[in-house]
This record gives structure tokens, C-alpha cells and sequence, in this order.
């Protein structure tokens, strides 16, 4: 059975006080804590096994490539990717958006229509936006509702034959919802369109399974699901990857170069260029391997409930309204306090130990749409405890009557 006080001694961050109160860590949609497995292997790879990848014939190096390879395996086989091939490891989420921006988009052609959602990251909206200005392609929106649900109905009209791809999020960052992305796929395939789904805030949550869905391309960072900050995933359909040109040029994406003609590395590597951060990918393999000895169903189920019991407490402080009140929603609670900027909430809460976000959580047009300047945010991992909930509900109770 799923136990969270001791899947917590794990985790040696959690493990300290700030301003003199034990440390709350609240904040897991910005990035997770990592396990001391995670944290011992960068430490074991810059003590022991230190060497360049892909290129030299020593023993290091051969260790180094072997572990490297080895994780990207772990994270095929996690994430039922057909073959290694096919999971490119990147800078993260931001990076492999960037990448699928770029190349996928070289393929396209002026008039072309990309779909995204009201509710996307930033990093979701802004390549999008650069790739329609370079090819002259069209962007569309899919609206949401108050609850913070995307509108399907409105989505299907926007649908056409000239959508070529849809990039929407799994799960909002800021909202919580969980979206239906089976049913967002299976629409724009029966259009001819592809599908990217940004996974940052799905894979350390929900079991992912890319052939299940069916998704064209999967990002993710490592950093939030218990990995290091600096690598990434992103999963692509082999058919794609081949028909699409390198994203970036330079050292381990060639196969031959001379000033007449330089072809191409084979996949993964054709989207690899140069060294990339080794220790990083490892440790995510690592915080795979630590991930499969969890049962994410129990914890799928955990960190709903954590989510539910924390958004009744809020809900029942006067003054307060929870923004994002989805149904179908896990892990994260945004609010706002009447007439309390979320700001003062944020800083007050602080001194008392408890790590929360507070502005606009990199999705500017949210809080356009519900016309506020940004929430406190309060995100879940399975680390988190029913008392620390309990303890920030006094602390937030205590910080309101204080800016009243
Ligand atoms: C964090 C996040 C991103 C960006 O991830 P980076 O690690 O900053 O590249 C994109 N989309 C969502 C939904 C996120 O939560």
C-alpha cells in the first residue's frame, strides 16, 4: 500500500524548516522534489563515471552512453513508446514545444491552421505564435468555460481541413482541469490533423500510455516529474520524426559532413545535437525506475483527494473563489481572496513555511479571461499529507484576518 509519510523520507528537502516551521512544499506544478535515488545517481555519475557520450572508445565513455541509452529505454518502456527511437530527450517541456514548433512547422505552408486552448502554458502558446508568423499559418483558440473547461462543441468547429496540428495541455498548470484528450485526439485525426499534448503536468499524475492515446507527439520536463531540471522528453510517431527536418545543427546529429553535402544521423540522434546534459538524462531514467516501484494508480486516486479536501477548506473561507472548478480536476487548487492581492497571501504564508505560487502561473490569458491579476496556487504531490493541508488552512485563515 501507498504510504505518503514514508515515501516522504525519500525525499531529503522535505526533511527542514524555514523561518523555523517545518517546510510545507506546495508548490509541485512549478517543480517537484527530488528523491535521494535521483540526487545519489548525479552525484555517482560526476564522482565516478564522468565521460562524453556516443564518441569515445574508452571504458567511461562506454559507461557513460550505456546509462544514458539505458534511461531513454526506462522512459520508453514507462511511457509504452513503440520504440527507443522515438523519445528524444530535450531541455524540457518548453524545448520539445520549441522543437515540434520549428520542424514539424517547417512542413507546413501559408493558410495552414494550428489549434491550441484558452488554457495553455505560455511555452504552449508563444511558439505557436512565431511559427504562424514565419510560415503566415493561422492560430486558433479553443474557448473555455467559467468552470475552466474546454468548450468541445466549439473546438470541433473549429476543426477544418486545414488544421494540421492541435496543441493542448493534458492537464492546466493553473486550472487543474484535466482535459479529455482521447476525445481531442480522435476529432483531429478524423480531420488529418496532428496532435502535441503537453504533458507537464500529466506524467508525475496520471499513468501515460502515448500508443493508448494515440497522440502524435507527448513533451514533458524532467524536473517536474522527481527528475533534474535541464532534460526533457519529447515522444514523437517515428513516421513524423522522419518526415520532419533537424531542429538544430552540430555534433552527434550527422552521419556524414563535408562542404559539398552533410546528411543525417538516424533517430533519436538527428535531434540531438551536441553534447547534452548526460547526468541529467541518467537521473531521469532514475526517477523513472523510482516512479515504477510506486502504485500511481493509488496515487492518482491520493492526490485527488488531497486536491478535493484542500478546495473545500478554501471554499468555505469567506471571501475566497477557487478559480478552475472542473469536475474532472487533480492537484492543483488556484484561488483568489476578496480584495487581497494574491501577492500579500503568498508572502505571509512564506514566513509561516508553506511554499505556494502566487501570479499568473505563465497563463497570462486565464487570468484575462477571469479578469484577475493572478492566484495563489497550491499544487500536490504524493508527498503531501491531509495535516499539511490542515496546517495551511490555519496559516491562510491567519494571513487573511492580518491583510483585512
Ligand atoms: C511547466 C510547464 C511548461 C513548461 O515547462 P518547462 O519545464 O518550463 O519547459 C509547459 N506546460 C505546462 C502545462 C507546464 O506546467
Amino acid at each position: 500500500m501507498f504510504d505518503p509519510k514514508e515515501i516522504r523520507k525519500e525525499f531529503p528537502t522535505l526533511n527542514q524548516e524555514v523561518y523555523g516551521k517545518p517546510l510545507i512544499y506546495f508548490d509541485n506544478g512549478a517543480t517537484s522534489q527530488k528523491p535521494k535515488v535521483v540526487i545519489d545517481k548525479i552525484q555517482q555519475y560526476y564522482l565516478k563515471d564522468n565521460s562524453n557520450i556516443h564518441r569515445g572508445v574508452h571504458y567511461l565513455s562506454q559507461l557513460a552512453t550505456e546509462q544514458y541509452e539505458e534511461a531513454r529505454k526506462t522512459i520508453q518502456q514507462y511511457i509504452n513508446a513503440e520504440t527507443n527511437a522515438q523519445v528524444l530527450f530535450t531541455k524540457g517541456t518548453t524545448d520539445s514545444i520549441n522543437l515540434v514548433a520549428f520542424s514539424f512547422g517547417e512542413l507546413l505552408n501559408e493558410g495552414d491552421e494550428i489549434i491550441i486552448s484558452a488554457m495553455e502554458h505560455h511555452s504552449n502558446i508563444v511558439p505557436w505564435q512565431m511559427l504562424c508568423e514565419r510560415k503566415k499559418c493561422v492560430l486558433k483558440v479553443i474557448p473555455i468555460n467559467q468552470q475552466g473547461e474546454l468548450l468541445i462543441d466549439a473546438y470541433k468547429k473549429l476543426l477544418s481541413d486545414k488544421t494540421k496540428l492541435v496543441s493542448v495541455t493534458h492537464i492546466s498548470n493553473t486550472l487543474g482541469t484535466i482535459n479529455p484528450i482521447k476525445e481531442i485526439i480522435r476529432l483531429a485525426h478524423s480531420k488529418g490533423a496532428k496532435v502535441l499534448i503537453d504533458g507537464a503536468q500529466s506524467i508525475q499524475h496520471l499513468k501515460i500510455d502515448v500508443q493508448d492515446l494515440d497522440c502524435d507527439f507527448f513533451a514533458f520536463s524532467g524536473h517536474k516529474v522527481f527528475g533534474p531540471t535541464g532534460v526533457g522528453i519529447l515522444y514523437g510517431k517515428k513516421e513524423l520524426l522522419d518526415a520532419m527536418p533537424p531542429y538544430q545543427g552540430g555534433g552527434d546529429m550527422i552521419e556524414k559532413v563535408s562542404f559539398e553535402l552533410t546528411t543525417y544521423n538516424e533517430l533519436p540522434h538527428k535531434f540531438e545535437a551536441g553534447t547534452p546534459h548526460i547526468a541529467g538524462g541518467i537521473a531521469l531514467g532514475t526517477a523513472f525506475e523510482f516512479l515504477k516501484t510506486l502504485d500511481l494508480d493509488a496515487i492518482s486516486k491520493y492526490e485527488r483527494e488531497l486536491q478535493e479536501y484542500a478546495q473545500e477548506k478554501i471554499e468555505a473561507i469567506e471571501g475566497a473563489r477557487i478559480i478552475g472548478k472542473s469536475q474532472n480536476k487533480t492537484s492543483v487548487v488556484s484561488f483568489v481572496i476578496d480584495s487581497i492581492h494574491p501577492f500579500d497571501i503568498g508572502t505571509l504564508l512564506d514566513k509561516q513555511g508553506i511554499a505556494v505560487r502566487t501570479g499568473h502561473h505563465c497563463t497570462q490569458p486565464i487570468m484575462d479571461f477571469y479578469n484577475i491579476p493572478g492566484t495563489i496556487r497550491a499544487s500536490f504531490a504524493f508527498y503531501n499529507t491531509f495535516e499539511e493541508v490542515d496546517v495551511f488552512i490555519k496559516a491562510l485563515n491567519r494571513s487573511i484576518s492580518m491583510l483585512k
